[in-house]
């Protein structure tokens, strides 16, 4: 609710604060259990640091995260790594950060060490079995991670967010990096492990088509806000917002049936620590209206459920 990840800029031998770069502007949404929701955007509008947030590997500079209820942002770190468990992430190649030297075995049986979670041949049972479950077998456990395609490693990734038996998997570009074959595989294995495993999702990808398969819900960020969320359907039949249309008419599957115009959209994101006045949007709207410029849009509901901010509506 109203997250905010502000990060300052300081000039001078003082390191006086002369203004901040508004990464996640005032983020609001909510997740139910089983869900999954979809966060849109080009790079640089706030979606990973949204995530980064969420989970904490950055501390909110405002607003506030609930799991099932609980207060994350504040939480002491003992606490914090409780439900930290709770929540993993799979990233877009998920060993660029693990050490190489380690094997498949040693990768998913760290987070069940680390944890205390069963002994050690309930461990290594327990690696076959996820091993499997995301369709690779047992003999991998021993190979070391340069082995494998990149489908191969992000069906690792996502048998790593499995080990502790999360309750939401956040999951940032997971598919970017993959050939578009692939990328279908990986998602139908994350709808799979979904129903298996109850799990709630929070997707993030600059690709509307991705998220096509997999989203109910679609939130689509633009310079640190959310500038339109509904169901799924509504955005793809119905999108509200300048900037969701011009995403769809970007995403060529989606667009194919209908042949709608492509709208091209000029220029990059503006840097969010010099945002433009009133609507963020309007430099590169091919809507936008006088009133843009002046006074930024509130965000609210325009129709049951889905609710934008523009001053079309
Ligand atoms: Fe475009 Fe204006 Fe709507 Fe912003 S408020 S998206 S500039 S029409
Ligand atoms: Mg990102």
């Amino acid at each position: 609710n109203n997250l905010k990840m502000h990060f300052p800029i300081n000039k001078g031998i003082f390191s006086k604060q002369v203004g901040a770069v508004k990464a996640v502007d005032g983020v609001s949404f909510t997740v139910n259990k089983g869900e999954t929701l979809g966060i849109v955007g080009e790079s640089g509008c706030g979606k990973s640091t949204t995530a980064r947030v969420i989970i904490r590997l950055l501390e909110a500079t405002g607003g506030s995260v609930k799991l099932e209820g609980h207060e994350l942002t504040n939480l002491n770190p003992k606490k914090m790594r409780e439900l930290r468990k709770d929540i993993q992430m799979v990233f877009q190649d998920p060993f660029a950060s693990l050490n190489p030297r380690w094997t498949v075995q040693r990768t998913l049986m760290e987070p069940m060490k680390v944890y205390g979670i069963g002994n050690k041949s309930e461990r290594k049972r327990k690696v076959g079995e996820l091993l499997n479950q995301v369709g690779l077998d047992e003999s991998y456990a021993k190979r070391h991670a340069h082995e494998f395609s990149g489908g191969q490693r992000q069906r690792i990734g996502i048998a790593r967010a499995l080990v502790l038996n999360p309750k939401l998997i956040i999951a940032d570009e997971p598919v970017s990096a993959l050939d578009i074959s692939v990328q279908s595989q990986v998602i139908n294995l994350m709808q799979d492990m979904q129903q298996e495993y109850d799990l709630t999702y929070l997707f993030i990808t600059h690709d509307l088509s991705v998220v096509e398969h997999i989203a109910d819900k679609i939130a689509v960020m633009y310079l640190g806000k959310i500038v339109e969320l509904a169901d799924k359907e509504k955005i793809f039949d119905n999108p509200l917002h300048p900037y969701t249309e011009a995403l769809i008419s970007a995403a060529p599957e989606v667009n194919a049936l209908e042949k709608k115009e492509r709208i091209v959209l000029g220029g990059d994101v503006p840097s969010p620590a010099n945002p433009p006045n009133g609507c963020p949007f309007h430099t590169r709207c091919h809507k936008a209206m006088d009133i843009c410029k002046q006074e930024v849009p509130e965000f609210k509901e325009i129709s049951d459920g889905q609710l934008t901010a523009c001053h079309l509506y």
